[in-house]
């Protein structure tokens, strides 16, 4: 008999996730104050490990059959799932960091995307700029949207139309959000774009990892041999923002954001709401 756990959360277990997620958001907090040209990604895989252990917690990253680090780093046109090595960042690099910390048995997950300064190429900085906006943004665009989605994917749509408004980009249709709790990746998927199933129905107890995958040019990418990396074919950029969300009685809190998500869901007018 194969057990299968229901994909919605009692409120002690959304509270249980709470921790971890600020972990998580720590993390990614001390990476981005290291990110500098002349940094390796391996010194910033090193500070996001320190913030974890420090915390009491563990890189889930870690406990991904093969992996052996606590971020991804993904440079240019590598998209996702870059492993961190000794590649010195440079001036007008693109950057995306994605960590995850266990905590007590509960999981966070979330990743920005950061541009490196360069005075001597102002418009790539902008282009690049513009690429991490867009992908921030349709990420709130996902998460605002949860708030009053009566099923899943909603947000899918959601992400797409904002993505789409905002000019020329690129969507990665083969890698998408997911459940989180007790594991990093559970079920449900979330998709990055419009779905025609409806998904699950959207309801207190539902807890996503969103995370918008967007590139500046054509969708299509390869894994590198590395086995891991995922760039582009086309060689353009790509950006990856993600969150932890949890879905309760009172409205949305996103668990990764140590203001639940305020700052980002204004825009949206959603305030998000405390776990109670
Ligand atoms: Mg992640
Ligand atoms: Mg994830």
């Amino acid at each position: 008999m194969v057990l299968r756990r229901s994909i919605y959360k009692s409120l002690a277990q959304l509270r249980a996730m709470i921790e971890p997620g600020l972990i998580t958001a720590r993390a990614l907090a001390a990476v981005r104050e290291l990110v500098a040209p002349g940094v390796t990604t391996l010194e910033l895989d090193a500070e996001a490990s320190r913030v974890i252990t420090s915390a009491g917690a563990k890189s889930n990253f870690q406990m991904v059959r093969g992996y052996r680090h606590t971020i991804c780093t993904s440079v240019n046109e590598q998209v996702v799932h870059g492993i961190p090595g000794a590649r010195v960042l440079g001036a007008g690099d693109i950057l995306s960091v994605d960590a995850g910390a266990e905590y007590q048995g509960w999981n966070g997950d979330s990743a920005f995307t950061v541009v490196l300064p360069d005075p001597s190429r102002p418009e790539v900085v902008a282009e690049r700029e513009e690429l991490s906006r867009v992908t921030e943004g349709s990420l709130w665009a996902g998460i605002a949207a949860l708030a009053s989605a009566r099923h899943l994917n909603e947000v899918g749509a959601a992400i797409q139309d904002y993505v789409d408004a905002q000019g020329e980009y690129g969507i990665l249709a083969d890698y998408v959000g997911h459940g989180i709790g007790r594991k990093m990746h559970e079920s449900p998927s979330v998709f990055n774009y419009r779905v025609t199933d409806p998904g699950p129905e959207v309801r207190p107890g539902l807890v996503l990892a969103i995370e918008p995958m967007v590139v500046a040019g054509d969708p299509a990418t390869l894994v590198e041999d590395d086995d891991w990396t995922v760039s582009t074919v086309d060689g353009s950029a790509g950006s990856h923002w993600e969150h932890s969300v949890a879905v309760h009685d009172g409205g949305i809190w996103v668990l990764t954001a140590p203001d639940g998500g305020a700052a980002g869901l204004a825009a949206f007018g959603i305030e998000p709401q405390p776990i109670g």
